[in-house]
């Protein structure tokens, strides 16, 4: 277009970016990019090498080393090797490394937003003015971190070699993400970009010689799937971060499962954009723009279901239409395009399908009348209206530039469509009124919610999902913990398992104590639905007294019944800390008979049972003391926006308790859960489970609601494998076997429970600083951000 056709027309001209420096670059590389151990390049042990293509122009960008085994094995060994001294430099020392990073991204900031736009196919405009400073960004912030963590964090350490792989919708940023977090903590690392796009990691690395970072700290492995399947299953790597598909981090997670590794996983999303009648539909519109088709709707937490109150509805449509005529698609490198191109033809036939079912579920579809260019991976900006909330396309993730609208009517129907599916990554509320706005943050079911903005990122803000979309955290203070462990923990042993009594067949005792334990679920005595009892022995092995037990249908109500006692997590924790200290109140009240129950079944004099029972009293008023003091945390990002860190309860938790630590265990474990506003459903020790029914009588005359404590007795194992299976349990903590623990943390996979494990460790009860410690109330939380932009 000429210069004089362009001022008739007023149509935009290209303004496309040189890509000369970058090209050099590639040159200076052979057009071949290979791992990096030890501080040095390696060519992979196969010698193979597979082509990276820029989906923009479908040109060879480069040969990718093709990863294998034996490199993933050379990358964790150097890790390894090099692990204690970076540790040991401290953490000030480390702080420069950090900032030097985040000097070398800033200084060099053209170079890498030009290579990940040819590498990935996302438009300059983003990478310049959004990838690139957000990566700049992460390293400051974690420099910040590296210099605070001996003083803030002093009774913490290091895990070791974390194995890390991100995917390739933000590659230069979630390697940001992990990396520095990871490396400010005093971890080596071993990252697995995507297959993909593994351009800017390279001249990340590159960059780690050029600051002299010391050798083995920091390794790159390219490669595909089976290098990031052999990072995982590696013996050395003490924790795996991972980005991408729900599909893949279930994989993981059962790959993982019993080993001892730490896991974060940031998974898929469906995320809800929802426009109240009230809202300002221009900004709406922008909103929608940003949500959806921003990085070509590759984004795992996108706005891709629009659920707008009918009165508004069609308006708003058609507002949108008119602006999606508008938007421009085109080579991503010219600063004026929208939208560039998508990762590769695989990624388009993937949305071309589903799509498709779409239009075959009922659903109108209407795609933007826009000029795509002949060449590369694109694909318009779509909507689907007349969407059924229960279809396919309305619940599954597309990952592509596909809006599905719905309607609703009230806001609490908003709610409830937009909790309506697997995922809970991020959510948008739009609306003028920001007391229901923020009446209805809360409710979401999701990590990040944004209230009339989208798609907000920053260091400061910790980012990550509810059920499906993954557990753990990037960013933030919370982010840091998925790279640190407790000193203590550190030094727990794997115990043998808690040997049996030798049972004397006495039958003459057999309900010596005349009482008939039942289980207690919803607030109610129960007797188990499978008829059966079990026995219970003193401490010298004759039997006392019969409990029941405890079956899959007595799990299943004993879930329906958390599921009902909701209301406890919407008491305000004033109130959940007064019924604790009343729990407290009529325990003691009853102590005499408490503490000779436990010395009967411990086998433990009177007065080491007493000195138990003191620590259960306290353990109780600690718990109540946290209630309404585990606060969250208000963000200032570097935008005109807030960000409010909340902790919420995670839901129904499944606490399977020590087998070693009786009535200490039992409730050392249920109060920070119920303090936090979560509902248990617990298996006692099987030496316990008598104390345990007798507990009940404490709880429903407490004013505990019923419902938020359900009791049930029987075989741990069996209950344990239950447990672990109900999709309406959201987090599991077991406090078992080896074996028990590798169970659950796989059947945990399906649908993605939070786990916390004890591999066959023993931690002891009887101490506060592990028991009493922050990592018992940092597991009954997930934290959300809500943002709130402002400005007059
Ligand atoms: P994947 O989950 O398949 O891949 C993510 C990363 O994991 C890549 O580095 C990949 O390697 C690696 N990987 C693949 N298989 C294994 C394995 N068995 N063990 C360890 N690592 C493995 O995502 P894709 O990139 O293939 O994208 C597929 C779909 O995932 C998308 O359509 C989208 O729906 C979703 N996705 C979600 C993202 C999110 O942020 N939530 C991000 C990206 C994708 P490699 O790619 O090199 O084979």
């Amino acid at each position: 277009m000429s210069i004089k056709e362009i001022f008739s027309t007023m149509e935009y001209g290209p303004a496309l970016e040189s890509t000369k420096v970058c090209q050099q670059w590639l040159e200076s590389l052979n057009q071949k990019f290979d791992h990096f151990i030890d501080g040095q390049w390696q060519t992979s042990s196969n010698k193979q090498y597979f082509n990276s293509v820029n989906p923009a122009s479908m040109e060879v960008l480069a040969q990718v080393a093709d990863g294998q085994s034996h490199d993933v094995n050379l990358a964790v060994e150097a890790a390894s090797k090099a692990q204690k001294a970076w540790h040991e430099i401290g953490g000030h020392q480390r702080a420069k490394y950090l900032y030097a990073f985040a000097r070398q991204i800033q200084k060099h900031s053209r170079l890498f937003a030009v290579l990940e736009t040819l590498d990935n196919g996302k438009p300059i405009r983003e990478s310049r003015d959004v990838d690139i400073p957000l990566v700049a960004r992460h390293f400051y912030y974690h420099a910040g971190w590296a210099q605070l963590v001996d003083s803030e964090l002093p009774n913490y350490q290091p895990l070791g070699v974390v194995g890390q792989i991100i995917p390739w919708n933000f590659p230069l940023l979630m390697l940001a993400w992990k990396v520095a977090p990871a490396l400010a903590m005093g971890n080596t690392v071993v990252l697995k970009p995507a297959e993909a796009t593994s351009a800017t990691a390279v001249l990340f690395a590159q960059i780690c010689q050029e600051i002299g970072l010391p050798k083995g700290v920091f390794n790159l492995v390219l490669g595909d799937g089976k290098a990031g399947q052999a990072l995982v299953e590696h013996d050395k790597v003490a924790k795996i971060a991972f980005t991408g598909s729900t599909k893949v981090g279930q994989v993981i997670r059962q790959a993982t499962a019993g080993s001892g590794k730490k896991l974060s996983l940031e998974l898929g999303g469906k995320s809800a954009f929802m426009v109240f009648e009230d809202a300002d539909l221009d900004s709406v519109v922008e909103g929608v723009v940003d949500a959806i088709w921003f990085n070509q709707g590759q984004v795992c937490c996108a706005g891709s279901r629009l659920l707008v109150q009918e009165s508004i509805s069609e308006k708003l449509i058609v507002k949108i239409k008119e602006r999606m005529a508008k938007l421009v698609i085109g080579n991503p490198l010219d600063k004026s395009v929208d939208m560039g191109a998508l990762i590769n033809p695989q990624q388009i036939s993937q949305i071309k399908k589903m799509v498709e079912l779409g239009v075959s579920e009922g659903a109108q579809l209407h795609q933007a009348d826009c000029k795509l260019p002949d060449n590369g991976c694109y694909y318009p900006p779509t909507l689907l209206t007349d969407v059924e909330p229960a279809s396919i396309i309305a619940q599954q993730e597309v990952f592509g530039p596909v809006l599905v609208a719905m309607t609703f009517r009230t806001p609490a129907e908003a709610v409830q469509l937009a909790n309506n599916s697997r995922y809970g990554l991020a959510a948008s509320i739009w609306s003028e009124n920001v007391n229901l706005a923020l009446d209805i943050a809360p409710k979401i079911k999701a990590g990040v919610v944004q209230i009339n903005c989208t798609n907000m990122f920053d260091a400061a803000a910790g980012f990550g999902g509810y059920k499906e979309s993954g557990f753990g955290r990037e960013g933030g203070k919370e982010g840091l913990y998925e790279y640190i462990q407790e000193g203590w923990q550190a030094k727990l042993a794997v115990k043998d398992a808690v040997k049996k009594k030798v049972k004397k067949s006495q039958p003459e005792d057999v309900n010596s104590i005349d009482r008939t334990a039942k289980l207690y679920i919803g607030g109610k005595q129960v007797r188990p639905d499978s008829g059966y009892s079990l026995p219970v022995y003193d401490a010298s092995g004759c039997q006392i007294a019969e409990v029941p037990d405890g079956s899959r249908k007595d799990i299943r109500n004993a879930v329906e019944a958390a599921n009902k006692a909701k209301g406890w997590t919407d008491t305000s924790a004033h109130n959940r800390a007064q019924v604790l200290y009343f729990i407290a109140e009529n325990l003691t009240a009853r102590s005499e008979e408490f503490i000779k129950r436990m010395s009967q079944l411990s086998g433990q004099s009177i007065a080491q049972s007493q000195k138990e029972f003191d620590l259960v009293i306290h353990r109780i008023f600690t718990s109540a003391a946290w209630a309404d003091k585990y606060d969250g945390q208000i963000h200032s990002p570097p935008q005109r926006v807030v960000s409010l860190a909340m902790k919420e309860a995670i839901g129904n938790i499944a606490i399977v308790a020590p087998e070693e630590a009786g009535f200490l265990g039992f409730i050392s474990t249920i109060m920070p859960a119920i303090a936090m506003g979560n509902r248990v459903v617990v298996v006692p020790s099987e030496q316990t489970a008598l104390i345990a029914l007798d507990f009940y009588q404490v709880l429903a005359t407490s004013d505990l609601p019923g419902g938020v404590v359900n009791i049930i007795t029987g075989d741990r194992n069996a209950l344990t494998e239950t447990l672990a299976k109900h999709y309406d349990i959201e987090a599991f903590w077991y406090w078992g076997t080896s074996h028990g623990s590798k169970l659950v943390e796989f059947e945990a996979a399906a649908s993605m429970k939070r786990t916390w494990v004890n591999h066959g460790k023993q931690y002891d009860w009887f101490d506060n600083a592990q028991i009493e410690s922050d990592l018992f109330y940092r597991k009954t939380v997930e934290i959300k951000n809500i943002w709130v932009p402002y400005g007059a």
